[in-house]
């Protein structure tokens, strides 16, 4: 069976994308590649080199000089890639709060959009892999070989963020992540340049009440048709 080469999961935060394309990278022996982090990790580097991450021009700036790399983990930390920016690990950083408040203004920007489809489709390129996003199937690879997005009520992927930072120990109410999410999602999908939203030809799961398990084999049959 030939196996689709690049696999595209959109979709808002914590709708379960990562868990589940991280799964269907580890059934296939693919990369698992979540796009979230290069935005991330250029917010991280805007801010580390003090610029208002308002400021679109000094952050394209910053941007367009940053190297990002994703690799497969090599530290055994409970990490699912190593992310690298300008060769230093950055993987903890990236998902720190103040990171996670700034990001979606940052990833507005078209020049810093342009800087991260194009870091993107260089780590994507290679094949064989998972790739997670808002825009992966719309903008980065609109002929990927398999497009999923992948969607859960508000309330839902709200609850489930709370719970992972929870226990990640971290101090913050059920309200406050709600009121992040709903922030993060009105950026995101009224952006100008690539917003999320549906392709066209992308097949579509809403999580809510859906095991990790049953949305799993819903995909996998995917894959196995799409072959
Ligand atoms: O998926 P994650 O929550 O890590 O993404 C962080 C932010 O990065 C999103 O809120 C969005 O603003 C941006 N992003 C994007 N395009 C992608 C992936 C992430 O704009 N392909």
């Amino acid at each position: 069976m030939v196996k689709p080469s690049i696999i595209a999961i959109d979709g808002p935060s914590a709708s379960g994308k990562s868990t589940l394309a991280e799964q269907i990278a580890q059934h296939l022996g693919y990369l698992y590649f979540d796009t979230g982090v290069m935005y991330r990790a250029a917010t991280l580097a805007a801010m580390q080199n003090g610029i208002d991450v308002h400021d679109e021009e000094h952050v394209s700036e910053i941007a367009e000089r940053i190297v990002i790399d994703v690799h497969a983990p090599s530290i055994n930390d409970k990490r699912k890639n190593d992310v690298l920016l300008d060769g230093q690990d950055v993987t903890w950083q990236i998902i720190k709060p103040e990171v996670e408040a700034n990001v979606s203004y940052v990833s507005k920007y078209k020049r810093v959009r342009d800087a991260m489809t194009e870091q993107q489709r260089r780590i994507g390129g290679r094949g064989n892999v998972v790739m997670v996003g808002r825009d992966i199937g719309t903008v980065v690879f609109p002929n990927a070989d398999l497009k999923i997005y992948l969607d859960a009520s508000t309330e839902e992927r709200a609850r489930r963020r709370y719970e992972e930072r929870i226990l990640r120990g971290e101090k913050i109410s059920y309200q406050d992540v709600l009121d992040g999410m709903q922030q993060r999602d009105l950026v995101d999908t009224s952006r100008s340049i690539a917003p999320l939203r549906v392709a066209e030809d992308a097949r579509q799961i809403k999580s809510d009440g859906l095991s990790i398990e049953e949305v799993l084999k819903q995909v996998i049959d995917w894959v196995e048709a799409a072959g």
